[in-house]
């Protein structure tokens, strides 16, 4: 059965095998950077009510949240209110979920390491790490301590941990990883077909950082593919052709670069997916 894969800028991914569609993190609303620094965030419901008319989600039954800074988080609860999808996260984005309203039967808390099933989908979390903080997300492993509600500030997203995604359906493997760092050594025994690969970052981080996240993530998954992730300015609205995040906070120009060197060198396909654009698992 195929298994389609839609991108919506950042992390956020809708899976779908024409029976059951999976969402992959869920931030369409992408404030500009004056209301994230200085006001308040709220789910941009228009806009989403845009996006699902043209990629309906009636069949969506699970939402996978990677860590809950609200660029992977802010529209989860608007959406699972709109499909009546469950929310798959950490304690944080149970918080999350129960201050939208969302009832604690449908929030779902990780279970790292135990496969979930949803339809003919196998998802297993996996612990990760965040990428190196900024001056805007000093906060990794700062829990979402009480239920949220919006609006909220970008602070009150706080990171809460970070989790990748190893997704298997049918013969077809995929491993997630929303976020540009790596633990050494901890996917040595995972391989996978598909690497959505988060490169937000990794711009500005020297030759050597370049190589070890390389050897880390391809080296030991040994993709046929990758796809990179979180490259995107999500300062702009989501639209196509998706800009690069800016050159004074990344260097993805150079990232890409570097990547489809290294991956052409390995015989790896490197596919850089636009927004909206729909690629086949
Ligand atoms: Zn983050």
């Amino acid at each position: 059965m195929p298994v389609s894969m839609t991108f919506f800028g950042t992390t956020t991914w809708l899976l779908d095998d024409g029976e059951t569609q999976l969402l992959l993190d869920a931030h369409l609303t992408r404030p500009s950077m004056a209301r994230v620094v200085f006001g308040k965030l709220k789910t941009n419901t228009e806009f989403v009510d845009e996006v699902l008319a043209r990629f309906p989600m009636e069949r969506l039954k699970a939402i996978f949240v990677s860590h809950t800074h609200y660029d992977h988080v802010l529209d989860a609860v608007y959406i699972a209110q709109k499909t009546g999808a469950d929310m798959f996260g950490s304690a944080s984005a149970r918080n999350v979920g129960l201050g939208g309203g969302i009832p604690d039967a449908r929030l779902h808390l990780f279970e790292p390491g135990s496969p979930v099933s949803v339809g003919a989908f196998e998802i297993t979390v996996l612990p990760s790490i965040h990428s190196k903080p900024t001056i805007l997300n000093n906060d990794l492993g700062v829990a979402i301590e009480r239920p949220l509600t919006q609006p909220a500030r970008m602070r009150d997203y706080s990171e809460g941990g970070s989790y990748d995604f190893y997704i298997r359906h049918g013969e077809k493997t995929l491993l997630v990883r929303p976020s540009c760092n790596y633990i050494e050594g901890s996917l040595k025994d995972i391989r996978a077909e598909t690497l959505l690969l988060g490169i937000g970052g990794l711009g500005k981080e020297d030759d050597a950082f370049h190589d070890t996240f390389y050897r880390e993530t391809v080296g030991y998954v040994r993709p046929k593919r990758v796809i990179p992730v979180h490259w995107d300015n999500f300062f702009q609205p989501l639209r196509a052709p998706l800009p690069y995040q800016t050159r004074l906070a990344d260097d993805v120009a150079g990232s890409m670069a570097y990547l489809k060197a290294r991956l052409e060198a390995d015989g790896i396909a490197f596919d850089v997916v636009d927004a909206f654009e729909t690629v086949e698992l």
